[in-house]
This record gives C-alpha cells, sequence and structure tokens, in this order.
C-alpha cells in the first residue's frame, strides 16, 4: 500500500507533535483556524494552493459565468467580520478573497500559513497523534487534524460520460470559442443555470437537461436579497411559508410552470435554491432549451429519456462534486457509503475519534462561511476539552459529554421534505443547524440545556 512506501523514506520533524493541523485555507479551514487561535490552541495551517483563499482565489475567477456569490454580501461574512460595503452586493471572487485574507490578517492567521504545501497522506496513529506526509516526503507528527479540503475535490460525473463531456469546473473562463455551437450543459443546479445563460452570451445554442423541474428563484425579492428575504420568513412551520413562497414566486417570476419548464414536483424548499434572474426569460423566449436525463451518449450523439436523440458540439457535466478524503486511511473516516456523507455528529465530529474534525463539507440555501464558522467552534471545543490548550489541561467532563453527544442524531434540515439526490443529502438548514450547534456547545462546555 502506499501508505508503507511513504512512511519508509520519510524525515520526521518532531515539532510540530502537539498541534493541530487544518487542511485547506479556503473559507472553512480559515474558520477552523480562526477557532483554534481564539481558544488558544497551538496549530499550522496549509494548503496545495499558494495562497489563502480557497476555490475563490484562481485567477481569472472573476470572468468565470456566474461566479459571483449568490448570497449576498451582508449576510454572506463570518460573524466576527463584515464584509465591506463597498464590494458588490453579491461579492466577486476577487473580493471574497480579498475579504479571507483581510480574515486571516484579523486573526494572525498568515502567521501559522504554509502555501503549495498539499497533504498527501493523514495517518492515525492511535487517539492523539497523527502522522502527516506533505507533498515532497517530509513527514511530521500533530496532534489533531481538521479538514477543510472542500467540496470540490473530485467531479461527480453521470454514468454514461465519456472523456469528451467537460467537468463544470474545467469549462474555460472565456466562452467565446462556444459562439454558433451547439452546447448541451447537464445539471440542475446554479452552476448548469448560471453556465447556460453565459453560453447564450457568448452565442451557443444552448440545452440544459434536467431531471426534474425546479423553482428558480429571483436573486431580489421585494427589494431585498433573496438570502435575507428567506431569512426573515416567519417563525411558523415549514409548510406554511412553502405554501406563501409559491405564490410569491408564481407572481414574480411566474416561475417553473411556464411554457418550456418541466412540472415541478416538489415544494420551493424541498430543494436547493435555483438562483437567477435570466434563465426564466431565456427559456421562455425559446433561447435556452430544457430536455429531459439523458440516458445515454454515443459519440456526439446524446440520447434523451423522452426518445430524443441528438447531436452536440460541447457536452458540459455540471452535475456537482465531492470531497476527496483519499489522504486519510478508510478505516479511520468511519463507515462510509458512496453518494452519502460521512457518517459525522452535525457534519463536523467523527463517532469515534477525538482527534478529527470536519469543516465545510455542507450545503444550505444561505451563506455558508457563517455556518464553517459554527462548525468550527464545535470541532475546537471537542479537542480543547481532549487536549487542553497553550494554558490549561484537559477537561475531562466536557470531553465526555461531547463523547456522548457525538453518538447521537440531530436533524439540522429544517422539517422540510429534502429531495433524495446525494447533494441534499449534504444540506443543513442554516437556522436549524446554527442553534443545534450552538445548543451541543452550550451542552458540552456548561453540562445544562438551558
Ligand atoms: C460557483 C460557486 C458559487 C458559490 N456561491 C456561494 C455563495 O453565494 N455563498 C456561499 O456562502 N457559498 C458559495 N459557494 C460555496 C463555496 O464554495 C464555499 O462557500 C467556500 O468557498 C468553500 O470553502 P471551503 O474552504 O470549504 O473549500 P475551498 O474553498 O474549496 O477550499 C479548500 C482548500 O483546500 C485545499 N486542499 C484540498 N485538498 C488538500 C490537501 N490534500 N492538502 C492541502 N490542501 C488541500 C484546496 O487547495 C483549497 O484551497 C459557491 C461555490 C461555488 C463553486
Amino acid at each position: 500500500m502506499g501508505h508503507t512506501k511513504c512512511m519508509t523514506s520519510r524525515t520526521l520533524t518532531p515539532a510540530s507533535a502537539d498541534r493541530v493541523l487544518v487542511i485547506g485555507a479556503g473559507a472553512a479551514g480559515l474558520a477552523a483556524a480562526a477557532e483554534l487561535g481564539r481558544a488558544g490552541i497551538a496549530y499550522d495551517i496549509v494548503d496545495g494552493r499558494k495562497d489563502i483563499g480557497g476555490n475563490f482565489s484562481d485567477k481569472g475567477a472573476d470572468s468565470r459565468p456566474g461566479s459571483a456569490l449568490l448570497t449576498s454580501r451582508d449576510l454572506s461574512g463570518f460573524e466576527d467580520l463584515f464584509i465591506p460595503g463597498i464590494f458588490d452586493a453579491h461579492p466577486r471572487p476577487s473580493q471574497v478573497t480579498q475579504y479571507l485574507q483581510a480574515y486571516a490578517a484579523h486573526h494572525g492567521i498568515a502567521n501559522h500559513f504554509t502555501g503549495e504545501r498539499q497533504v498527501r497522506q493523514a495517518i492515525p496513529m492511535g487517539q492523539g497523534t497523527w502522522e502527516v506526509t506533505f507533498q515532497g516526503g517530509e513527514v511530521r507528527p500533530y496532534r489533531a487534524v481538521i479538514v477543510a479540503t472542500g467540496r470540490h475535490g473530485k467531479p461527480v460525473l453521470p454514468e454514461w460520460a465519456t472523456r469528451s463531456v467537460i467537468p463544470a469546473d474545467r469549462v474555460p473562463s472565456d466562452l467565446s470559442g462556444w459562439a454558433d455551437r451547439d452546447v448541451l450543459i447537464v445539471g440542475g443546479g446554479n452552476t448548469a443555470a448560471s453556465l447556460a445563460v453565459a453560453a447564450v452570451a457568448a452565442g451557443a445554442r444552448v440545452t440544459l437537461s434536467w431531471r426534474r423541474g425546479y423553482w428558480v428563484f429571483p436573486t431580489t425579492v421585494m427589494g431585498i436579497s433573496l438570502d435575507a428575504f428567506l431569512r426573515s420568513a416567519p417563525k411558523v412551520p415549514t409548510s406554511v411559508n412553502q405554501w406563501t413562497l409559491e405564490k410569491v414566486l408564481h407572481r414574480i417570476v411566474g416561475t417553473a410552470q411556464k411554457p418550456g419548464f418541466p412540472e415541478v414536483t416538489h415544494r420551493p424548499l424541498d430543494a436547493i435554491p435555483l438562483i437567477s434572474d435570466s434563465l426564466v426569460p431565456l427559456v421562455s423566449s425559446g433561447k435556452i432549451k430544457i430536455m429531459p436525463d439523458v440516458t445515454s451518449l454515443d459519440g456526439d450523439n446524446v440520447s434523451f429519456s423522452h426518445g430524443v436523440t441528438r447531436s452536440f458540439d460541447v457536452i458540459v457535466a455540471a452535475t456537482g462534486s465531492a470531497a476527496d478524503y483519499s489522504f486519510i486511511p478508510a478505516d479511520a473516516l468511519g463507515a462510509t457509503t458512496p453518494g452519502h456523507p460521512l457518517d459525522l455528529y452535525l457534519h463536523t465530529l467523527p463517532r469515534e475519534r477525538n482527534d478529527l474534525a470536519f469543516v465545510g463539507d455542507i450545503v444550505s440555501d444561505g451563506a455558508l462561511f457563517p455556518l464553517y464558522g459554527e462548525q468550527a467552534k464545535l470541532a475546537v471545543a471537542m479537542l480543547r476539552a481532549h487536549y487542553g490548550n497553550d494554558s490549561s489541561e484537559p477537561n475531562e467532563a466536557i470531553a465526555k459529554r461531547i463523547d456522548h453527544m457525538r453518538k447521537t442524531n440531530v436533524a439540522v434540515d429544517g422539517g422540510r421534505d429534502l429531495l433524495d439526490t446525494p447533494r441534499h443529502r449534504y444540506f443543513v438548514d442554516a437556522k436549524a443547524f446554527a442553534l443545534a450547534v450552538t445548543k451541543a456547545v452550550h451542552i458540552a462546555l456548561t453540562g445544562s440545556n438551558r
């Protein structure tokens, strides 16, 4: 096995043995680092990329179609640092990167950061000791590992995809080569929708393949951004909010039941919202055609589930992506099922290990950075309880409570009847999730559930 090979030719650098390693310096890793710093726990943070910022920091990202945040500036930042009001109402990737760099500076994270430092393997050697192998062969011991490597490690492609199918994350920023071409974009998420809109702008003839109908939400509702509108929903049962939302959506976008759109068979909040101001007019005017599910691909010929076969010049699979945890041995990850999240307490803590946590492997219908902050609090509460910090010993009582809690399951879907698709299995309702984590940390620290 690869593990044995790396472990024979290593140089072991012991100075890190009492530190926590945060793997990944995107928004999730920065949330974890900030929380470790706050808790007085020594840590290092590394990323395969040169700089801090994760998937927003790629050069040219601003010109990528649909690359601005869908969530609004005022709600997208971490709870302890606002995104500056001079940034766009829906910040561009370069602005998000600037913000994340400012966040890192705010918490002194840069002093702990090393870029171009890909983790090849992280192997637990018993609770409280990890051996981490970096690209280049150096091996370092760490006390614990917080994994914040993002949800975009590997594209999830349909079974019928051949090598000619382009995963959405490989689509070039400049789509001028698509002018006058027949372009098929497969997928019902925001990436597929924004690519379709951008492809029309580039002069392509565009077809979207959707397995089902989706509600299409506008970016603003009654003058306020969609995320702020959804957040302001009254405290009534989800079904009541869904009923109201259906009426509002029908009135303002006449959405999804229009000609050209497949019938929607779920209620508005039962799927991750598809947010676009351009999609409905482009479909209604015939500039984007929506076809059903693809059943097979033979050369350029695509067969759809309603029996039609057509050829396309370009085929893009915007069918999602998944985290890649292959650098951790399978037995340390606990029981896994393909297409399902890891079995974690509140999507963060393993059931058994007290020296491992995950931040960032969630999706929601609101801003994610604040939720990463919540995950970081939970992760750090566990590490501090088990291993202490710079000035205090481990706290057995808190550790015991956390160990007990993390064997349980807490519903964080906000009572929704979510679509049963892989990406919806990672869904957390923002309010329910924040509440559940806050409560868990409170109970852990105080022993009281009041
Ligand atoms: C097109 C698009 C639009 C989005 N819009 C929004 C939005 O409007 N609002 C919102 O809240 N969220 C949005 N998101 C979600 C967004 O991805 C997350 O909010 C956030 O950027 C993810 O942060 P992360 O730290 O989990 O992952 P990433 O930003 O992907 O960072 C993970 C980092 O880990 C590093 N890494 C991976 N493996 C290793 C390894 N083995 N060793 C070392 N380093 C490693 C990677 O290099 C990367 O830098 C959007 C995402 C996309 C793709």
